[in-house]
C-alpha cells in the first residue's frame, strides 16, 4: 500500500485552506460506496475513469444536503433559501477558481461539461473573430468535442481547420505547430491530456509559441483536471475546459475558464434569464461576466457536488493523486506490454492515466466483454477520437483508464484477465 505524504506543489491552491491529508489508497477506497459493488459475483475493478469517474461520499452527501436544506432558485430571490442557494453556488465558483488558480471567480463560467465549454468558445469568440479564409488550429490528438465545434465554425465561416500531426509515439510534432501558426490563425485548441492515448501535451510551450504570434489558446482539460495539478496562470492559456463528472463530481456540470478581458469582449452564448441586466423589446443589456454566459437556471446541485468533489481532491492533494496514478500507469504498462500479442497504442514521453492497447487476433470489444464477466470495467472502441485511431491504423482499442482509487491488485486482476483471454483465443 502506497502512503505518500506530500503537500500540493502550490499550497495557495489548497482549497479552503484544507491541508493535504496524505494518500492512503485503502482509506480513499472507503470513500467511494460504488467500489463495494459485486459485478457478476466479482469485486468491481473500475478502470473506465476517463469516461466518467466514481463519486466520493462527500460529493453525494453534499448534493443530498443541498436538496434537503438549501434548494431554491438562485440570484433572483430575496428570500432566505434563495440567498442560501446563491451563496452555495457562488462558493462552488470560488472553489473552482482556486482549483485552477484563476485570478478571479468571474473567470469561471458554469456549463454542462467540457463539450459545452468548447462549443461556447467556438460559438462566441469563434463566431466573432473567425472570417472567411481564417484558420483554426487543433491537433491530431483531439476528442471529437474539440474537433467538431471548430469544424462547424469553419464550415459556417468558410475558414480552414489546420491539424498539428502526431508521431508514432503519440507525441505532438511541435515544429509543425510553428509552421501552421500564421497571420490567419485565430485560435489554437488543444487537449491537455489525450483521452485515447494518455499523452500529456507540453501546454506551456504550446501557449508560448502561440502567444508569440498573438494567437489565443484553448485547452481541453477534460482528462487533466482529474489527475494533474492545473494552474491556468502558470500554463498561460486563455481558455480551459473541463467536466465535473470526470473529476469525481456529478454529471451535468462543467467549467469554462476564460481570461476576464476575453470573456468581457465575447458576445453572449445563449439568451435568457440571468444573463441580462435589463430587457426591453427594443434593447437588452447583458449581465457582467460570468453571468453573461449563464442563461437560465443553472445546475445548482451539480455545482454544490462539484464543490465537494474538488475539495475532496484538494484534501488528498493533486500531486499525490498524480503520483499514485503515475505509479499505477508504469506498473500496468510494464505488465501489459509483456503479454505476447499486445501492442500498446500511445507511447508518448509523458503520459497520464490512460493505457490503450490492441491484441493480435482479438477484437477490443471481445476483450472488454470478457473482462466484464470478471467484474473488470474497461472501455473499448474509438473513444470519440476516430482520427487518432486512423493515425494508428486501428478502428478501436481497449482502454484502461485509471482513477485515484485504483490499486496494483486491480491491475494484477486485469493482467490475469488479459492472459486468460489470450489463452482462449490462442
Ligand atoms: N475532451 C476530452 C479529452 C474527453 O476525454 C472528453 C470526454 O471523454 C471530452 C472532451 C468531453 O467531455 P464531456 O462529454 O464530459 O463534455
Amino acid at each position: 500500500m502506497t502512503k505518500l505524504l506530500r503537500m500540493p506543489s502550490n499550497p495557495g491552491q489548497a482549497v479552503a485552506h484544507e491541508i493535504a491529508l496524505g494518500f492512503d489508497v485503502e482509506r480513499v477506497r472507503a470513500d467511494f460506496p460504488i467500489l463495494q459493488t459485486k459485478i457478476h459475483g466479482h469485486n468491481l475493478v473500475y478502470l473506465d475513469n476517463a469516461a466518467t469517474s466514481q463519486k466520493p461520499k462527500a460529493a453525494i452527501a453534499a448534493i443530498t444536503r443541498y436538496y434537503e436544506r438549501d434548494n431554491a432558485n438562485i440570484h433572483r430571490g430575496v428570500h432566505y433559501l434563495s440567498e442560501r442557494a446563491t451563496a452555495e453556488f457562488e462558493a462552488a465558483r470560488k472553489t473552482v477558481q482556486m482549483f485552477l488558480n484563476a485570478l478571479h471567480p468571474a473567470e469561471i463560467v458554469f456549463v454542462r461539461g467540457a463539450t459545452e465549454a468548447i462549443n461556447l468558445v467556438a460559438q462566441t469568440y469563434g463566431r466573432a473573430t473567425v472570417s472567411a479564409g481564417d484558420e483554426v488550429v487543433i491537433t491530431a490528438l483531439e476528442h471529437h468535442s474539440n474537433i467538431v465545434p471548430w469544424q462547424m465554425l469553419c464550415e459556417e465561416k468558410g475558414a480552414m481547420l489546420r491539424i498539428v500531426p502526431i508521431n508514432d509515439d503519440g507525441d505532438l510534432i511541435l515544429e509543425e505547430l510553428d509552421r501552421l501558426l500564421g497571420p490567419r490563425t485565430k485560435i489554437v485548441a488543444v487537449s491537455h491530456v489525450s483521452n485515447a492515448l494518455g499523452t500529456v501535451n507540453a501546454i506551456t510551450d504550446i501557449v508560448q509559441r502561440s502567444h508569440a504570434k498573438n494567437i489565443p489558446v484553448l485547452i481541453d482539460g477534460a482528462q487533466a483536471a482529474p489527475r494533474l495539478t492545473v494552474d491556468v496562470q502558470k500554463l498561460g492559456c486563455d481558455f480551459y475546459a473541463f467536466s465535473g463528472h470526470k473529476a469525481y463530481g456529478p454529471t451535468g456540470i462543467g467549467i469554462l475558464y476564460g481570461k476576464s478581458d476575453l470573456l468581457e469582449d465575447m458576445p453572449p452564448y445563449q439568451g435568457g434569464g440571468d444573463m441580462i441586466r435589463s430587457v426591453t423589446f427594443e434593447k437588452t443589456i447583458y449581465n457582467k461576466i460570468p453571468h453573461k454566459f449563464e442563461a437560465g437556471t443553472p445546475d445548482m446541485s451539480g455545482a454544490v457536488g462539484l464543490n465537494a468533489a474538488l475539495k475532496y481532491l484538494n484534501r488528498l492533494g493533486m500531486d499525490n493523486i498524480a503520483a499514485h496514478e503515475a505509479e499505477l500507469l508504469a506498473y500496468a504498462t510494464d505488465a501489459i506490454s509483456r503479454i505476447p500479442g499486445i501492442r500498446v497504442i500511445g507511447t508518448a514521453k509523458e503520459k497520464a492515466g490512460v493505457l490503450s492497447f490492441v491484441m493480435e487476433g482479438v477484437h477490443p470489444h471481445d476483450i472488454g466483454t470478457i473482462l466484464d464477466q470478471e467484474g473488470i470495467a474497461i472501455r473499448t472502441g474509438h473513444h470519440c477520437a476516430q482520427p487518432v485511431m486512423e493515425r494508428f491504423g486501428v478502428d478501436a482499442t481497449a482502454r484502461v483508464s485509471l482513477g485515484l482509487y485504483n490499486t496494483k491488485q486491480e491491475i494484477d486482476a486485469l493482467v490475469r484477465g488479459i492472459h486468460n483471454i489470450r489463452k482462449v483465443f490462442a
